[in-house]
This record gives structure tokens, C-alpha cells and sequence, in this order.
């Protein structure tokens, strides 16, 4: 239980729910989507079970008028809701911290329309991100992101971490593709900025607001999204090399032969390979005994990417700038080369507990936090220390594993990363936001005026604090 490790974090003066409370809440979502009991212990639970809160209420509204109901009633009542979306988050932001009522949105999973001439889609902030996915690539058009998480992450909860992910690089991020999205406020006043046209400059835009703002200024009901058109030919190649410097190497070479064709760029050391292969069983698909690893994947309307990779990693392999590869331009060999990568975070999970960084770096000094943090760890109980992620984009998932959470280890790391991370101006979290877990971090990244100014935005969204409590603003625990 959080409250375990976290002794010292006190509850904040909500309303505890009585079986008034109770009653109106089932009245508003029915009873089928009211829930309570032994059903509730999963949504306490994150995905890396490394925070579980004690919440006995989870309310699945349908509509934003039935969250608007909720929100209303819980602020004047003073409890404190949690929102949880595909519970797929990685800093302990989706799940209560104590008691909060957890509101999902699972149930808010319509498509409410496409348009095929713009490509702008909306939905209910409940969709999952997968299921869109399909659907639009139905019509031709594809989600301006992806993650290895799309089967159960939901596109509200990915507005709400302004989520990242594989695609990045080429699309940039969902800052850029978001043209509207609804939202409802602590107090549940309906705020509606659902503009689906792209041009809009009369003041400011307040959906940036709620875009990376994880739970704490209002739920996300709907959203208006750009889709970029499929592109007609895509492939990724897998390729191995021998050195990080080499690594960089090759990156400087693909962006100057690719650069707009450029869909992903991502890397993997030994330590994740060799995690999916024992954890997952998936075999790598080239020589598995070198030091490092990327992942290609180019996307263009112009064949000239499929004629050209292999020539392209054929003069990168004589001259030994790469020493293995290997390209795929079908579907599903292009999505077996991708299981690899995505499944790293699970695999690393098999071995019991993972303490994540996600972090920005320059490129010169992108992987040297990888070694440095084995050095550090040499004597403890580590089963993995391993570096992954995207970096076209700077951001490095630096991933310890272990058999179980323990307080040395985490002492050795933290915050050493972060004052590593805070030296280079990089970002203590690149795309998995800040939720519980990295709260008493944000300084590492944040100035103090910043921290002043969005504590003033908060308190006047939501001056009684109901929403997402714990979350974001460091916290009174000194753990
Ligand atoms: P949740 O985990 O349910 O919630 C995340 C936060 O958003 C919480 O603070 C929650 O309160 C808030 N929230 C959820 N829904 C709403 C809403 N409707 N309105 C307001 N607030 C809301 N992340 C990346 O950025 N890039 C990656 O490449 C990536 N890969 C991943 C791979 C794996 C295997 C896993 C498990 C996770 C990965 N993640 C990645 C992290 C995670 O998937 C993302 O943060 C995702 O956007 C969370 O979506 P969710 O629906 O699961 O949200």
C-alpha cells in the first residue's frame, strides 16, 4: 500500500463517502456501472504495482452530462475524486493515493464522428487508443501516435499525460494534433473547446491547459484530433551495432538520407534485448550478442524509402558503422520487429519491480547514465539496469529491475538521476508525466515561479482541491 511506504503522507480533510453518497452516485450511473467490493482492488492497483490506494467506489459515467453530475455533487460534498483512464500510467497518477472515489472512463468509449475530408476525428475520452487506431486506418487515415501500451491506454488519459510515444518524431506531439477537446471542472461546469478546424487565435487556448495535466484541473470528456493520412509505403529495420558512438553515428546518416520519411527512431540495449528474449520468449531477429540495437521505421507516400533502406544499410554494414540488420515492408513482419520494443517495459516487469526514469538528454551524453548507474548499483540485489527508448527524440527510459521494492536501491538512484538529468537542462519526465510518484522531483525541472504559477492555476480551477489530490505538487512525505 502506498500509505505504507509513504508513512508520513497525510490524507487531505475530504468527506469520507456515506451511503447517502452511495445512492446518489448509483442513481446517476446505474447500477451496473457503479462498483464496489473485491472488484474495486484492481482499480487501486497501477500498472507497475508500485502505488495502491484503499478506494472502495469506482463510478463508470457513460456521458459527459452524468460526469458533469458526479463532479457537481462531489464538490460541494468536498470528496475527492481520482481519474483513471486505461490505468496503463507509469508515475502512480491514475490511482488513488487513499480513499478517493475513482471515476473511469472507460464506459465514455464512443466515436462521435470522422470526417474524411479533413481527417479530424472525435471521440469520448474513454475510446482506447487501439481501437482508434483501427478505425481510422479503416478509412484510411492513421492516430498521429502510437504506444506500446494502445491496447488498454485510452485517448483521454493520453491527452491527459500528453502522451509521447513511437511516433513522435515525424508527427510531433499531441500539443500539435489536438484540435479541441471538453472538459469538466472540479465544480462540474462543462468547459467546451471541441474545435475541430485547425486555425484558432482568439486568445488563449485553454485545451493546452488540460493537455499534460494529468487529472488535475478537470476530466477530459471529448476530444477533437487531427489524423495524418496512412502512408502508402512503410518498413522498419532492425539493426545492431557495437558501440553507442556508432549509435549516434547512424542516426546523423538516416536523418540525412530520410528526414521527412522518418517515422521512429529507437533504441535498445543488450540488457532489454536479452529481457524479452528470456521474460517474453521472443527471439531477436539479428545476432544477439551485440551491444546495442535500433529500430527504424521509415513512412512515406514514395516507394523511394523501400528501394533505397536496403542499399542504404548496405553501405552502413561495409562500412561498419552497423554490424547486423535486417528490413521488413509487410504489416506483420514490420509489427513482429515492433513486439520487440514494445515489449520491453513487461518483460523488465517479469523480474519483479522496475524503478523508470524517463528522462531528456543531449544525444552526446544520452546513454552515459546507463553504465554510470550499473557502477552505482554493482553491490545491490539488481537483476537489470538498461537504457531504451526514443531516442530521435532525446528520451531515455532508463529502467532498473529487481525482485522487489527496496528502499537502498531506490536511495542510490534517486535523486541522483534527476540532479544528473537537471545538469544537462534535460527533463526529469519526457513523457510520462509527474503523477505521484515523481511529485517531490518536479523541482528538478520546474523553477519555483513556475511551481507558484501552476499552483495559482490550480487552486482557482479547483480551490477546494478535489480533483486528483497528492498528484503533481510535491507533497508533505519526506520518502
Ligand atoms: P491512466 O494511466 O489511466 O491515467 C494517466 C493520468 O491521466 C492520470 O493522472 C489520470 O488521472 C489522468 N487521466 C486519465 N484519463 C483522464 C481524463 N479523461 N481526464 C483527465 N485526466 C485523465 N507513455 C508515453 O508517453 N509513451 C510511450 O511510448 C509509452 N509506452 C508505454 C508502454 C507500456 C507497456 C505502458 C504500460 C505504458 C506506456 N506509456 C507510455 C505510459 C502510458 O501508457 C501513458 O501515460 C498513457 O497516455 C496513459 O493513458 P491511460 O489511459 O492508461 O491513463
Amino acid at each position: 500500500l502506498t500509505k505504507d511506504r509513504f508513512p508520513n503522507l497525510k490524507r487531505g480533510s475530504y468527506a469520507v463517502v456515506n451511503s447517502t453518497d452511495v445512492d446518489y452516485f448509483t442513481n446517476i450511473v446505474g447500477v451496473n456501472n457503479f462498483i464496489s467490493g473485491e472488484e474495486v482492488k484492481s482499480y487501486n492497483e497501477d500498472w507497475l504495482k508500485s502505488v495502491s490506494g484503499f478506494s472502495k467506489y469506482v463510478l463508470k459515467p457513460k456521458t459527459t452530462e452524468q460526469v458533469s453530475s458526479i463532479l457537481k455533487y462531489c464538490y460541494e460534498r468536498g470528496i475527492a475524486v481520482c481519474i483513471q483512464g486505461g490505468n496503463t500510467g507509469l508515475v502512480g497518477g491514475s490511482v488513488p493515493v487513499f480513499d478517493e472515489v475513482i471515476l473511469s472512463t472507460s464506459a465514455m468509449n464512443k466515436i462521435i464522428s470522422f470526417n474524411k475530408l479533413s481527417g479530424v476525428l472525435v471521440c469520448q475520452a474513454g475510446c482506447v487508443l487501439e481501437n482508434l487506431m483501427n478505425y481510422v486506418q479503416n478509412e484510411g487515415f492513421i492516430m498521429p501516435f502510437d504506444l506500446g501500451a494502445k491496447g488498454t491506454c485510452q485517448i483521454g488519459g493520453n491527452l491527459a499525460t500528453n502522451a509521447g510515444g513511437l511516433r513522435l518524431i515525424k508527427y510531433g506531439s499531441l500539443q500539435g494534433s489536438v484540435l479541441g477537446l471538453q472538459a469538466v471542472l472540479a465544480d462540474g461546469q462543462v468547459l467546451d473547446c471541441l474545435n475541430t478546424l485547425k486555425k484558432d487565435n482568439t486568445g488563449y487556448h485553454l485545451k493546452h491547459l488540460f493537455i499534460g495535466s494529468e487529472g488535475t484541473l478537470g476530466i477530459i470528456t471529448k476530444i477533437a484530433i487531427q489524423c495524418p493520412n496512412a502512408p502508402k509505403f512503410v518498413n522498419a529495420s532492425f539493426i545492431g551495432l557495437e558501440s553507442f558512438d556508432k549509435v549516434l553515428s547512424f542516426f546523423s546518416l538516416v536523418r540525412k538520407e530520410f528526414s521527412g520519411s522518418l517515422s521512429s527512431f529507437e533504441l535498445m540495449d543488450s540488457v532489454a534485448i536479452k529481457s524479452v528474449q528470456k521474460n517474453i520468449g521472443i527471439k531477436c531477429p539479428i545476432n544477439d550478442n551485440l551491444k546495442f540495437y535500433v529500430l527504424v521505421e521509415l513512412s512515406a507516400d514514395n516507394n523511394y524509402i523501400n528501394h533505397s533502406i536496403q542499399e542504404f544499410l548496405e553501405k552502413a554494414l561495409n562500412k561498419e558503422i552497423i554490424l547486423d540488420a535486417t528490413v521488413a515492408d509487410q504489416p506483420s513482419l514490420i509489427q513482429n520487429l515492433w513486439k520487440i520494443r514494445e515489449n520491453i517495459p513487461e518483460s523488465l516487469l517479469r523480474y519483479g519491480y522496475v524503478y523508470k526514469y524517463d528522462i531528456t538528454l543531449p544525444h552526446e551524453n544520452f546513454y552515459e547514465i546507463v553504465p554510470d548507474i550499473r557502477r552505482r548499483l554493482e553491490k545491490l540485489d539488481v537483476k537489470a539496469v538498461c537504457g531504451y527508448g526514443h531516442l530521435g527524440d532525446g528520451n531515455l527510459h532508463l529502467n532498473v529491475a529487481t525482485s522487489e521494492h527496496n528502499n537502498e536501491i531506490a536511495s542510490a538512484i534517486e535523486p541522483y538521476v534527476y540532479e544528473w538529468t537537471s545538469k544537462y537542462k534535460g527533463s526529469i519526465s519526457a513523457e510520462h508525466g509527474i503523477g505521484f510518484l515523481k511529485s517531490k522531483y518536479l523541482k528538478y525541472s520546474k523553477s519555483n515561479l513556475e511551481v507558484d504559477l501552476m499552483r495559482k492555476i490550480k487552486n482557482n480551477i479547483d480551490p477546494k482541491k478535489i480533483l486528483n489530490p497528492y498528484k503533481i505538487f510535491p507533497q508533505n512525505d519526506s520518502n
